[in-house]
C-alpha cells in the first residue's frame, strides 16, 4: 500500500468526563482499527479547560495515521468513532465531552468546506492540539501560514494558554506496549 505524505493526517483527542483515560484509549483503539497505517500515538496531557471555563480539565493527545478516504469520509468516520465511545451532543458550544476528536492537518492540504476546515481554524492559538501534536513531528509547517507550528506556539497569547502537563504513566504508554509491532 502507498501511504504518501499528503494523505498523512494528524488528529486531536480530548476528554474531560471520567473515565478520561479509558474514553480516549477505547478512540484510539477504533481508531488504530480503521486506520493502522502509520498510526502513531503522543504522550496524553492533563490541560485546563481552554479560555478559563468553568470545567473539569482535559486529557489531550495526539494521533499521526494514514488514510485513503477522502476528508468528508473521514470526518463521518471519527463522528461515528466519538458516537460509539459515547459522545453525546446537546448542541452546547465547547460544553464537557466524553470524546472529542479534531483533525488538525492533513498532509500541507488546505481544505474549506462547509462542515470542514482544515488545518483545524484554531490550530494556531491552542497549545493543547500543539504540544502533542509537535511530540510527533517537531518540524511541522502551518499550511496556510507557512510558519513552523513550534514558532507559532511561542507565539499564543498567555490568556489562551491551557499548561498541558505530560502524565507519566498514562494509558498512551500501556496503549504502546499492547501495539508494539
Ligand atoms: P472546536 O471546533 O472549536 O474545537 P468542538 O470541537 O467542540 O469545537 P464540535 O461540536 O465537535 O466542535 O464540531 C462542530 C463541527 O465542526 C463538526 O460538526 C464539523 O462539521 C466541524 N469541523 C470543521 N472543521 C473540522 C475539523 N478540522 N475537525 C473536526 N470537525 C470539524
Ligand atoms: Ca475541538
Ligand atoms: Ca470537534
Amino acid at each position: 500500500m502507498k501511504t504518501a505524505d499528503n494523505n498523512l493526517i494528524f488528529l486531536s483527542l480530548g476528554s474531560n468526563i471520567s473515565p478520561r483515560q479509558q474514553y480516549i484509549s477505547k478512540s484510539l483503539h477504533l481508531l488504530k482499527e480503521y486506520f493502522p497505517a502509520r498510526f502513531r500515538v503522543s504522550s496524553f496531557y492533563v490541560t485546563d479547560p481552554f479560555q478559563g471555563m468553568n470545567q473539569q480539565a482535559y486529557i489531550n493527545c495526539s494521533v499521526q495515521c494514514w488514510t485513503d478516504l477522502n476528508p468528508l469520509e473521514m470526518l463521518d468516520t471519527i463522528s461515528e468513532i466519538e458516537t460509539i465511545v459515547g459522545r453525546k451532543r446537546s448542541g452546547k458550544k465547547w460544553e464537557s465531552r466524553i470524546i472529542d476528536i479534531d483533525i488538525l492537518l492533513w498532509g500541507k492540504q488546505v481544505i474549506e468546506q462547509p462542515r470542514l476546515t482544515i488545518p483545524h481554524y484554531d490550530l494556531s492559538n491552542r497549545d493543547f492540539f500543539l504540544i502533542p501534536l509537535l511530540e510527533l513531528d517537531n518540524t511541522l509547517i502551518h499550511p496556510c501560514k507557512g510558519d513552523f507550528l513550534l514558532t507559532e506556539l511561542e507565539k499564543i497569547p498567555p490568556l489562551l494558554l491551557t499548561h498541558p502537563v505530560k502524565i507519566k504513566q498514562d494509558c498512551s504508554q500501556t496503549y504502546h506496549k499492547f501495539h508494539q509491532e
